[in-house]
């Protein structure tokens, strides 16, 4: 077996968490499950049960969803370049892209799961792509790609990768918003951490794993942003991990919890925003 992000095939054994055997390659360090293409039907994988509270949330939560997004597009603005067009990749129901337009932007969506699809355009008159990336019209470019809280569930990193790339303008950027396996979170947390999520978790990325696979498929100027750790997320050690991605890495006051707990600031917490610059 190789490893799927750098084809090393020094892999080994690294840990059980609940049941789930999850393997290390020794070269770039990338986590993984054990087995993905055995488990992976990704159609099915995420069904109506999958989002179910996932739904109830994002109504309550899309002024949260369009601060996130134009925080992080005045970000990456700032550091990258002008944007004018982005493509959501894993759009759920389709709220980030509805957020993008709402900021201005041409926005679309790719979305695998038939229901989520569905919902977003019932329910938030959001279409979107139904179907695999890979499958998108290659004629079409994008200033930014994001892939928010995404790119972990994905089985085969650097094809999607490559195809974000190639639909992605001279000097696009790509955004890709995921937990960090290394954070003192997970260490804390140890087997409860929120960001093992498994089986929906395929992969899991370290700033260096993450970096490694952004230089193998041709991209520059990484920039990684670790947020802050949320105190309150040490003691709701139950909450479902969707919960903690969708109100993610923003929306609380960073000041707040500076007040609130002084140790927040020698902490990194769990999840990670990555940009690239396509070469
Ligand atoms: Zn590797």
């Amino acid at each position: 077996m190789n490893c799927k992000v750098c084809q090393s095939n020094k892999i080994r054994f690294y840990r059980k968490v609940n049941n789930y055997n999850l393997l290390k390659c020794k070269n770039c360090r990338v986590i993984f499950l054990e087995n993905i293409d055995e488990l992976i039907d990704s159609q099915n994988f995420y069904n109506e049960d999958y989002f179910e509270n996932y739904l109830y949330e994002s109504e309550l939560n899309f002024e949260q969803i369009k601060n996130t997004a134009k925080y992080y597009l005045t970000y990456i603005q700032k550091n990258f370049g002008v944007v004018q067009s982005v493509l959501d990749v894993g759009a759920g129901f389709g709220l980030f892209v509805k957020a993008f337009r709402e900021l201005g932007l041409k926005a679309e969506g790719v979305e695998i799961s038939k229901y989520s699809a569905k919902t977003a355009l019932e329910k938030f008159k959001v279409e979107l792509f139904n179907d695999e990336l890979i499958k998108y019209p290659s004629n079409e470019k994008f200033d930014l790609i994001c892939f928010y809280h995404s790119f972990e569930h994905l089985p085969d990193p650097v094809s999607y990768i490559t195809k974000a790339s190639e639909l992605l303008s001279n000097r696009g950027i790509l955004w890709l918003s995921l937990p960090n396996v290394m954070s003192l979170d997970r260490f804390l947390n140890k087997d409860k951490w929120n960001g093992w999520s498994l089986p929906y978790h395929l992969f899991h990325y370290s700033p260096s794993s993450i970096r490694k696979l952004l230089l193998i498929t041709g991209f520059n100027k990484i920039k990684i942003q670790k947020s802050f750790l949320n105190p309150l997320r040490l003691i709701r050690r139950n909450d479902g991990a969707r919960n903690l991605e969708i109100s993610g890495s923003i929306n609380y006051s960073r000041l707040k919890e500076i007040v609130r707990l002084p140790a927040t600031l020698i902490f990194t917490g769990q999840n990670m925003n990555v940009f690239a610059l396509k070469k």
